[in-house]
Order: structure tokens, then sequence, then C-alpha cells
């Protein structure tokens, strides 16, 4: 996934993404003190939600983290690669049929899921003659992933299935976390902690970044955070975290339009006054997603400027009327994001959450990864 598509020189890049590495860590660090001391795992899926799964995890590793958790197999082979053997490494989906030997060689931990996971992880082991770790995640209330109340009971009912398998963790996902007056929370707590009773012995989870600021009888003895360590918003318009993204578009061009003149696609803005447009070179193939059109503001050394008419695929264009023509030189950098404006800002006015904004970020950007050591370079 690190792997640049081409390679783009920082001085020619249409875009620049710097990506906070020691936010990530003071992010961890600050939920970590809301749990349990060590209980605090870092979810790294759909590569570190889109920030690059190797340099973040190796990160939080330097931090002190040491459970990880991605969704599928072949995230937890790239994980186990670059991080020390020291780490966990759970797979939340578990593994498809035929998975399981990666899984194995790969010293990564399935997180089963049904019964017929079980029975596959289970049928590894004795072939093996080996005892092999796993997880066992059970659905309290999302309908999604999980084995079900009849399947626990199964599990209970008849304990050899999970002979040869070592339970080493046992965890929940919460539906409505971030409501944190939704009654379902208490559902799956009570839920789960039936459940827990029945598997003691390995260590117990439900708590995702939300949960971490639910009640601590959510947080059990290993959270699962993924979003707030990238700077998202525990609860709506509550955010004790640190911004790690700054997204930056280059000025392609600009020019002056007179009064009734449409911009862009189907001319959803029209220019009630002369305006100078400015076309910055970020658009929805960037993850910059269309319907933030006519919503979203960009900033020119500090001062706002509106989005104005459609996104487009490669650019967006804004009102820059109040930015000096001497200061708009080609390839002057607009902050698409910054602190700001953070994911959570754009993703209210794009109508979606900011694990999308994240999870959208491309690939054509020049990124940039800071760290202590380099902080003095900027
Ligand atoms: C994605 C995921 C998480 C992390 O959730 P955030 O809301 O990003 O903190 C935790 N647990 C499971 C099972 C997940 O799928």
């Amino acid at each position: 996934m690190d792997a640049d598509r081409f390679s783009l020189s920082q001085e020619y890049a249409c875009a620049l993404l710097t990506i906070d590495l020691d936010a990530i860590c003071a992010n961890w660090r600050l939920l970590g003190e809301r749990v349990r001391p060590g209980a605090c795992g870092a979810v790294v899926k759909a590569n570190a939600y889109g920030l690059g799964a190797a340099p973040v995890a190796r990160a939080l590793y330097r931090a002190g983290c040491r459970e990880f958790f991605v969704a599928q197999v072949e995230e937890g082979v790239h994980l186990r690669s670059v991080l020390p053997s020291s780490a966990l490494v759970y797979v939340l989906q578990g593994c498809l049929p035929g998975g399981e030997q990666a899984c194995l060689e790969h010293d990564l931990i399935p997180v089963l899921n049904s019964l017929d996971q079980v029975e596959r992880w289970q049928s590894l082991a004795r072939r093996r003659q080996r005892v092999l770790d796993a997880a066992l995640q059970f659905d309290t209330g999302m309908a999604r992933l999980g084995l079900s109340p009849a399947d626990a009971d199964r599990l209970e009912a008849e304990p050899e299935r999970l002979h040869s398998l070592r339970i080493s963790l046992v965890l929940s996902h919460l539906v409505a976390a971030e409501v944190a007056e939704d009654p379902v929370n208490l559902l799956q707590l009570e839920r789960f902690r039936m459940l827990r009773a029945k598997w003691p012995h390995g260590r117990a989870s439900l708590a995702n970044s939300s949960g971490i600021f639910l009640d601590q009888a959510f947080h059990f003895d290993l959270a699962r955070p993924g979003a707030a360590l990238y700077g998202v918003a525990p609860k709506p318009g509550v955010n004790p975290l640190r911004p790690v993204v700054r997204l930056q578009g280059r000025l392609i061009q600009w020019r002056e339009i007179e009064a009734g003149t449409g911009v862009g696609y189907n001319h959803t803005w029209r220019a009630t006054r002369r305006a100078r447009i400015a076309t910055v070179a970020v658009g929805y193939a960037d993850g910059y997603l269309r319907s933030a059109s006519n919503r979203a503001r960009l900033r020119f050394q500090g001062t706002e400027v509106p989005l104005i008419g459609r996104v487009s695929m490669d650019t967006v264009t804004v009102d820059a009327s109040d930015i000096p023509a001497a200061a708009l030189t080609p390839g002057a950098l607009f902050d698409v994001l910054d602190s700001a404006q953070d994911i959570n800002a754009l993703a209210a006015q794009a109508g979606t959450n900011a694990y999308e904004i994240l999870t959208s970020l491309g690939d054509r950007f020049q990124r940039r990864y800071l760290s202590k050591p380099q902080l003095s370079d900027i």
C-alpha cells in the first residue's frame, strides 16, 4: 500500500498531505489515560484509515502500543512485515476459507465470527498438532460480524469445538457509542458481560474510540480505538484530540469574471459581482467529496475562501476575491484541511462522517510524515 503509484517530487506535486505521527501517538496516549494501564490497542485497518499502516503502526509501536487490529488477512500480512514480533496483530474479519494458512504463517490472530470460522481454525490447529490463539467476537447488537446468541449457546454446550484453541480475547462492537444516551449501549454492555463470563480466561474488549468516552464499565481489558487516533471527534461537538492531517492543494490558475458569470459544471454557482476565481488542484478523485460543492471552505494564508461551484474530479474552484492578485502565484498552496478546518468540519459540510473523509483521501498526494526528529525541518 505504501508503494507510490508514481513517485511525486514535492516541487511538482499538485497537493501535499502531511500526516503528523506525533499527533497520532499523543492521541493514543490521551486515549490510554482514560482506560487502565496497558489497555489501549490501535485499529489500523484500511491502511490506517488511509494514512499509511506502516508508518502509523511503527510510530504507535514506538509509543508503546502492542495490540493492533486490521480488518483483513492481507492487511495483517503487510502489518506483520513492518512490526516487531512482540506486536499482536488481530484480524477483525477472521479468515475466509483458505486464509487460515496465511494467518498462521504470519502470526496473525483471527477474530472468529462464526462457528464455521471456529471450525476451520480448529481444524488447522489439529492438523498442526498445535494450540492456536484466537479471539471470539460476539454479536451483541450490530448484526454485522460475530457469533450469534445461538452460536454462543452451541459453543458453551459443546466446549470441544474450542479444543486446541486458546481464546486470548473476547470482543464485541458497539452500535452507537458516540451517542452516550442511546439505550442500545447498556443493552450491549449487559449482553457482553454475560457472554464474557462464559469465556473468562482471555481478555475482554468492547470499546471503540467513542466507547472510551463512555462510562468505564465499557472499557474492560482492551480498548480498540481507530478513528480517534486520527483526530476524529469521539462525540459530536466534543474533540479533545489533536488534528493529524493537513491537506494542501496548489493553485493552478485564476481568472476575473464578471457579475452573472457561472462557474463549473452546470453553473451551480453564479457571480453576483465581479469576482476572482482560483482553481486548486484537489478534486473528488482525491477524496474531496463532491457533496462539499458550494459548501466547504479552503484557506489561503489564513484567509477563508469559499468553495464555489461543483467539485470536479481533479480540481475545485474558490472565490478568491479577498486575496490580493499578487499573492496568487501558480503553485501557491491553499489549505484544504488544517487545524482550523479539520476532517470533522469538512465531514459536516459534505454531509458525511470524518471516517469517510479520511479513508477517501487519495494517492495523488505527495505524502509527508511528521515525527519529532523532523519537526524542525518545517
Ligand atoms: C473499525 C473497528 C474499530 C475501531 O472503531 P473506531 O470507531 O474507528 O474507533 C473497533 N472495533 C471493530 C470491530 C471495528 O470494526
